[in-house]
């Protein structure tokens, strides 16, 4: 690891792995948690926004310090590394979201000059969908589209970094990586590079309510039932690219509803100091259920995606969560 990073792009990654007291406590197993907060844009996704430009920059599509734009379909996060990453380039990035994801991540878009759509949530099906509104974009613009979904330079960028850390952090001594799946980039990336070291891994894909992915995993084929409050995870009706190239990797997938997420991202915060997103609360969630199944002894491995400022506005808020008949933080009470 560098002593001094080299600008955003040289900050992204290396981040600790912290053992979850209370989740290990509480299964005799050590639960691990990759603090991905921890990233410089704030997310996993830095990640997956620098591997999918660097791909682009090595196909000449962008040069450092001419002009070049980037547009890219996105929940936030993804925008959030790209517009950051395009920034100390000198590149421009047009991004685009639903507009129901949180008002955090909408204004800090904005705060850091990126030329932000938000635009009203369609699903997949519909053309008006934020992923087909991009790819629209970009080609008008005669932009680069990132394509985050399909463009397998996300799964790569984890199966060079995120996986091999968790693989060195650990020592090899891992039993299980659980995690939710967007795009399928980190699911997919952390399970190669960890099956290639290690075959008996077992890689358990966690989903949403609202998702159809746990139903892919498990029959070929998406059916989404339910919904949730978390963001940036599940998909209702297909397998992005990202994901579907690594099915043959998952040996098993389960549903984490939000009182089950928001459970551990209040637990996590009010009692362990880490501060994480609804998508980190479920991927915790998913950990203590795999460690009781494998019971005593085992080492779990999750991702923590993002931090709890993102989401201030509804996981720490009484009056959306209590509307929704979820449970609250007893501290805001
Ligand atoms: N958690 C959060 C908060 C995210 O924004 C995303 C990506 N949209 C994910 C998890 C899922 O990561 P991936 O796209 O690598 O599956």
């Amino acid at each position: 690891m560098a002593r001094v990073a080299d600008g955003f792009w040289g900050a992204v990654g290396e981040t600790p792995l912290i053992r979850l007291r209370r989740a290990s406590e509480a299964t005799g197993c050590e639960i691990l948690g990759k603090a991905e907060f921890m990233n410089p844009g704030g997310s996993v996704k830095d990640r997956a926004a620098i591997g999918i430009l660097k791909a682009a920059m090595a196909e000449g599509r962008l040069v450092p310090g001419q002009p070049g734009t980037i547009v890219e379909g996105t929940a936030g996060n993804t925008g959030i590394g790209i517009a950051l990453a395009a920034n100390a380039m000198g590149w421009r990035s047009v991004i685009v979201v639903p507009e129901t994801q949180s008002r955090e991540k909408l204004d800090y878009l904005r705060m850091i000059g990126a030329d932000l759509r938000a635009i009203p949530a369609k699903p997949y099906s519909d053309p008006g969908n934020y992923v087909h509104y991009s790819k629209r974009l970009a080609e008008e613009l005669g932009a680069v589209w990132a394509n985050q979904f399909d463009n397998l330079a996300n799964a790569r960028a984890h199966e060079d970094t995120t996986g091999p850390e968790i693989w060195n952090q650990t020592g090899g001594r891992i039993d299980a990586f659980t995690c939710a799946c967007g795009t399928g980039g980190t699911l997919a990336g952390v399970a190669r590079a960890l099956k290639a070291k290690k075959p008996g891994v077992r890689i358990v894909l966690a989903d949403p309510g609202g998702s159809g992915l746990l139903d892919w995993v498990k029959t070929g084929t998406p059916k989404a039932e339910g919904n949730s409050i978390t963001e940036g995870i599940g998909q209702a009706a297909r397998a992005p690219g990202n994901l579907a190239q690594a099915r043959e990797l998952i040996d098993d997938a389960i549903r984490i509803e939000d009182p089950e997420m928001l459970e551990q991202v209040f637990d996590l915060q009010a009692h362990e100091g880490i501060s994480v997103g609804g998508s980190a609360g479920l991927n915790v969630a998913a950990a203590i259920r795999v460690a009781r199944d494998l019971g005593p002894g085992h080492t779990i491995v999750t991702i923590l995606c993002d931090g709890a400022a993102r989401y201030q506005s509804k996981l720490f808020n009484p009056a959306f969560l209590r509307e929704r008949g979820l449970p609250t933080p007893p501290w805001l009470e």
